[in-house]
């Protein structure tokens, strides 16, 4: 008989009931350090004061009105986020796939807008993520996103990870846009180097289409930067950004220049749900914290401190890491052992941590951690490495 709850996730055996900065709390009363913030969610770690204070007082007041009207919050978080960003104009979303679909409706809606209607097609790479609608898993097209769902919408030219040439060659006058994560997250913590970005830049300025980063998973301060391609020094035209953003309340955005957004008219697009003043109050909320000070020099801090740990622990356990990659508090350890295991071995030692493509093991922790969090994080991951070693050695037996 089927689960009341449709079982289309493979779950670990666990419930949390609480959460406090890096830490959750399970039915049984054992604590976790949570390495996973909720999949790069929870950027300010479990019930951070300042976000609790906000949904708190929002929930007395107000909770939806619908975009019929104006929302003051969506005015106030839209002008933060474009005062702090290539951006002039922002969409609000429930989530990270609509991000992405609000991206891919304005590539295209920005070319017919100007005249050039054949140019629909979007350009996007191997091991991609950008979420789990029909359009977005089309985008990836991965055969584990899209087996037996029947036809995919058309308009997604996939060329490999890192093979300029295919890239050159998939451009046509019928492209619209080349989309890419700037650091690949279920893809397995690939970070695109900062040259190929600036040059993908390049090509769309030479071909006039337009450039889609998806920093979905890597924006919102998770890099040590607040948007990833920060790093690179250039800039996209249309961005998602979604998890981080919202500290654990659902929310996306999807940021655009003037220029991008010139077909997003009265009409073109919508959302019920999308930026109501629940998800704003938060939002801000998130936002403010960010832009502090000090806030984004503590995440590459800790970010330093961690890969110098990580590193050690490469050393001392090269038969189980093969390598430590990523960018900030966005970090995977490439194993040689199966990832699968290594999480549950961690998790055994009271540590979350998410797998990911490629055999990787993902370290996504709160922002907020501090040296402390980093040493017990290193004991759960040695212990895991034991584990992994014993299990090859019985193995091999
Ligand atoms: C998580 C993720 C998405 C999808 O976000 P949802 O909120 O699950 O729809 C899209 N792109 C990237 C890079 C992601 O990590």
């Amino acid at each position: 008989m089927i689960a009341p709850v449709m079982p289309t996730y493979a779950r670990a055996p666990l419930s949390f009931e609480k959460g406090e900065g890096p830490w959750l709390f399970d039915t049984n009363g054992d604590k976790y350090l949570d390495f996973g913030a909720g999949i790069a969610v929870c950027a300010l770690g479990h019930a951070h004061p300042r976000l609790v204070e906000a949904l708190e007082g929002q929930a007395r007041r107000l909770w939806h009105t619908s975009n019929l009207f104006n929302i003051p919050g969506q005015e106030e978080l839209a002008r933060k986020l474009t005062d702090v960003s290539f951006a002039d104009t922002v969409f609000f979303t429930n989530s990270g796939l609509e991000a992405m679909e609000c991206a891919i409706k304005m590539a295209r809606k920005f070319h017919s807008h100007n005249g050039d209607e054949k140019r629909w097609r979007i350009i996007t790479f191997e091991g991609s993520f950008h979420g789990r609608s029909l359009a977005t898993i089309a985008a990836a097209g991965q055969e584990k996103l899209t087996a037996g769902f029947g036809e995919m919408p058309g308009g997604f030219d996939h060329v490999p990870f890192g093979d300029h040439d295919a890239l050159k060659a998939a451009i046509t006058d019928e492209t619209a846009a080349i989309m890419i994560e700037p650091v690949q997250g279920e893809g397995g913590i690939r970070p695109i180097p900062s040259q190929c970005l600036r040059g993908l830049r390049e090509l769309c300025d030479e071909h006039g289409i337009l450039l889609i980063f998806d920093e979905i998973q890597c924006g919102m301060g998770r890099t040590g930067v607040l948007f990833a391609h920060e790093l690179a020094g250039c800039t996209p035209d249309i961005m998602g950004v979604a998890k981080g953003i919202g500290g654990g309340f659902p929310l996306g955005a999807c940021m655009a220049t003037e220029h991008a957004a010139s077909g997003m008219t009265a009409g073109s697009h919508g959302s019920t749900f999308g930026g109501n003043p629940l998800a704003m109050a938060v939002g801000n909320a998130v936002v403010d914290v960010m832009i502090e000070d000090g806030f984004l020099d503590h995440v590459s801090e800790m970010s330093g401190f961690l890969r110098q740990r990580l590193a050690g622990l490469q050393d001392e356990f090269s038969d189980v890491i093969e390598d430590v990659r990523g960018e900030g508090l966005m970090l995977g350890l490439k194993l040689k052992a199966p990832n699968g295991a290594f999480v549950e071995a961690a998790r055994a030692a009271k540590l979350l941590t998410v797998p990911a493509g490629d055999n990787v093991v993902r370290l996504l922790p709160p922002l907020i951690i501090e040296a402390q969090h980093v040493d017990q994080a290193i004991t759960a991951l040695e212990t895991a490495c034991e584990v992994m070693r014993l299990d090859a050695s019985t193995a091999a037996k």
